[in-house]
């Protein structure tokens, strides 16, 4: 047991030391934003990677081919009170078009790019199977979000997915989050298969649509 005037000191210290960094008007809206995060943390942003955060060229997994959409840094950068995860279907791995070691490296050099804008993606679920081979984590199927809900202590129901594919919009559906199309990558194919909460030009339209919905 601590002594209760030392204790009393470490109170004052801390109080005062709080003080001195509101003045910083810099910490004061990084604390407005921690703040909202504790409050949100349970609602989440899952994303889709090929088509939505990056051009997809058909299975791209070479670094040299790593291209950003068009708005994604603006995007991202709109939604960062939100943990954002990324789920992804690679086929191509279980096709052997590439390697798993291929699809951590373009990992890499996106997470990379992202974190030179201050982006921080919380996790990358990824699904290295063929369709054919029935697995449980291929979307839009559960296993990787029910996973993520009990790890991160999720809300899906407040929680949103993006993605351009109907697998994603699914995977949405599924989840009984609120699902967005955007009509990069395969977007506006899809748009004829699928009924999403919303249908976004790119990830910010997405993005500034999740943010109106959240002060709901
Ligand atoms: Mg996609
Ligand atoms: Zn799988």
């Amino acid at each position: 047991m601590k002594d209760p005037i030392r204790r009393e000191l470490e109170r004052k210290w801390r109080r005062e030391s709080q003080q001195r960094r509101m003045q910083n008007p810099e910490y004061r809206e990084r604390y407005k934003e921690y703040q909202k995060i504790g409050k949100n943390k349970n609602k989440v942003v899952i994303l889709d990677r090929d088509g939505t955060i990056v051009e997809d060229t058909g299975y791209v997994h070479k670094v040299e081919d790593f291209k950003l959409l068009p708005n994604v840094i603006e995007g991202l950068r709109k939604l960062r009170k939100f943990m954002i995860f990324i789920v992804t279907n690679q086929s191509g791995i279980g096709r052997r078009v590439y390697k798993l070691e291929d699809f951590k490296k373009f990992n890499d050099r996106m997470i990379d790019e992202l974190g030179k804008h201050k982006i921080k993606i919380e996790r990358i679920y990824y699904c290295p199977h063929v369709p054919e081979e029935n697995c449980g984590c291929r979307k839009p199927k559960l296993k990787f979000l029910k996973e993520a809900e009990k790890q991160y202590g999720i809300d899906l129901k407040k929680s949103y997915v993006i993605g351009d594919k109907k697998a994603d919009v699914e995977l949405g559906r599924n989840a009984k989050c609120k699902s967005i199309l955007v009509l990069t990558g395969d977007g506006n194919k899809t748009k004829k298969e699928v009924e999403p909460d919303f249908v976004a030009k790119d990830l910010l339209e997405a993005a500034e649509w999740i943010i109106e919905d959240d002060k709901k």
